[in-house]
């Protein structure tokens, strides 16, 4: 036998460093990692010790013979498909942690932000050997771990128990969690500077990218950042209200929080009500009227950014029928083995009959919207047709055909990532709406000089792209790049301690 990571695989990659043959890949230090949709275990290799078991946060891993859809078996036997993924050699090489000067005091650290990236740096820290620290966590709402509290969807708890992680970190010696406290407005970022050695931001990127289109901010025309934060009852949009009347949503853009946003507006009302989804969602939720969900692709399938777990946990949803609208690529004219697995998914979903569920997800591809229609409210969405176009940088991109097509829709949700913003007294690179940063150190974009005590973690550091784990290993980046500079003498002692 051999183990298979399943769906809710993190990627904080706590398998790949128990791996005794090295049989898990992509790891941190591989090409592919910060990308890479899931982690996968080579069956030719794994020798099923079952280490890697032992230290999943989100039980991801599981035995070949006890899956309950063996297909994720064939996901991570593809993997391996690829030339490069063949030759791992089978032990990985060993790194050695900086050097550290001589304390005569703990070296204090201000985190900003409690949700994962926030959380693994002070895992980091804490785990660094020989190391006095006094970590202190500041956290907005009175709630912590961010968006695995606020951001995963509700029928998704396995990978909301890396909490349970979070939560041993910082309850732990040397760490302090001080919730509503808001960084810029209770305390500035002098003040924090005043108290600490360093302040590292992992506030992450809480707005959303607009469309630009005419409509947009008619009523019913919202953002999935708001939906998603109202199903999970986020204080600042459990207040909100989304018309649930009409019998058709549109979701506009092709990541996992567009396929999670779909699966809320269609899933039955009894798998949502065990999970730790707000009351006052639940009971709007029941008396919905939306039996089908479009979600549009500017691109093709093959450039969907929603991955293949999250894609075949959706085909095995009771309840659910998904349709895909084509056409879709010739398989065998994709080089990428996890990308042509994902398109021959998606055919043979296309190929299916419908079941008679219910409720209906409609992936359909090649489609921007062009406008939001409606005079009062919105009635529809006005869609263009794309053909694909590579341009001079050899990225392919969408471009309209001028053919369009009317949807008549009652709610449009853009769904096309997240945004950070600015924060006081801070550099920000409007573009790529991050901290410019070298490694996790905060600089001045126009010098490159580090602003001295100041880093960022998470998607504030590399935009908002990766699973809950990604973060474990931009965090520690991070901390090894402060703890570099404290071993060279280049942080200023705190002059204060903060109450
Ligand atoms: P994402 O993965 O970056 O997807 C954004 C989507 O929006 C892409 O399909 C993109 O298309 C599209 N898009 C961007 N601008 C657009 C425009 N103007 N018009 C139409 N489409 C547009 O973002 P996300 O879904 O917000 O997810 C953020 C991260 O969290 C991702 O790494 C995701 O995997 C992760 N996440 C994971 C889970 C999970 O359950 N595993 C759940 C939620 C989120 P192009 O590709 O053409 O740019």
């Amino acid at each position: 036998m051999a183990y298979v990571i399943t769906r809710s695989c993190c990627n904080d990659a706590a398998c790949v460093a128990v791996c005794p043959v090295n049989c898990i890949h992509p790891g941190p230090d591989e090409p592919g990692y910060a990308r890479a949709e899931m982690l996968y275990i080579d069956p030719d290799t794994c020798i099923d010790c079952g280490a890697c078991v032992d230290v999943c946060p989100v039980e991801a891993i599981v035995a070949d013979f006890e899956l309950d859809d063996e297909r994720y078996a064939d996901l991570n036997r593809a993997y391996y498909a690829s030339p490069e993924h063949a030759d791992y050699p089978s032990t990985r090489p060993k790194s050695s942690p900086e050097p550290l000067p001589e304390q005569h005091s703990p070296l204090r650290v201000a985190i900003v932000g409690s949700g994962p990236a926030g959380c693994y740096a002070a895992e980091a820290l804490l785990n660094r050997k020989a190391l006095d620290v006094d970590v202190h966590i500041f956290e907005r709402l009175s709630q912590p771990w961010g968006l695995v509290r606020y951001g995963v969807a509700p029928d998704h708890q396995s990978t909301k128990a890396v909490a349970a992680q979070f939560n041993r970190t910082v309850t732990r010696d040397g760490a302090t969690l001080h919730l509503d406290v808001e960084v810029g407005v209770d305390v500035t970022l002098d003040e924090l500077l005043a108290g600490h050695h360093a302040v590292l931001y992992a506030s992450g990127a809480a707005d959303d990218r607009r469309l630009s289109v005419p409509g947009e901010d008619l009523p019913g025309s919202e953002s999935a950042t708001a939906f998603v934060g109202w199903y999970n009852g986020h204080p600042d949009h459990a207040g909100r209200d989304f018309d649930l009347t009409g019998d058709r949503a549109v979701v506009v853009g092709n990541g996992n929080v567009a396929l999670d946003v779909a699966r809320i507006l269609t899933l039955p009302v009894d798998a949502l009500a065990d999970t730790d989804i707000a009351p006052h969602a639940l009971s709007a939720l029941a008396g919905s009227c939306i039996a089908e969900v479009v979600v549009l692709g500017r691109r093709g399938a093959e450039h969907a950014a929603f991955t293949t777990p999250e894609l075949l946990a959706l085909t095995e949803t009771n309840g659910i029928d998904v349709v895909v609208d084509g056409p879709l690529p010739d398989p065998d004219d994709i080089a990428d083995p996890i990308t042509r697995f994902k398109v021959e998914l998606l055919h043979e979903i296309a190929g299916r009959a419908a079941t008679g569920a219910p409720k209906r997800i409609r992936l359909q591809f090649l489609s921007s919207p062009v406008e939001v229609l409606g005079s009062t409210r919105v009635t529809g969405l006005r869609v263009a047709r794309n053909r694909l176009v590579t341009d001079e940088h050899g990225a392919v991109r969408a471009e309209a055909t001028g053919n369009t097509t009317d949807i008549e829709c009652g709610l449009v949700l853009r769904s096309i990532g997240y945004r950070a913003t600015p924060l006081p007294g801070l550099p920000f690179d409007e573009r790529t709406a991050t901290l410019p940063n070298q490694r996790g150190r905060v600089h001045d974009p126009a010098t490159g000089t580090p602003l001295p005590g100041v880093y960022v973690a998470g998607w504030l550091k590399r935009g908002p792209s990766g699973g809950v784990g990604t973060n474990k290993a931009c965090a520690a980046e991070t901390v090894a790049a402060l703890l570099e500079d404290y071993a060279a003498g280049r942080l200023p002692e705190p002059r204060a301690v903060l109450r």
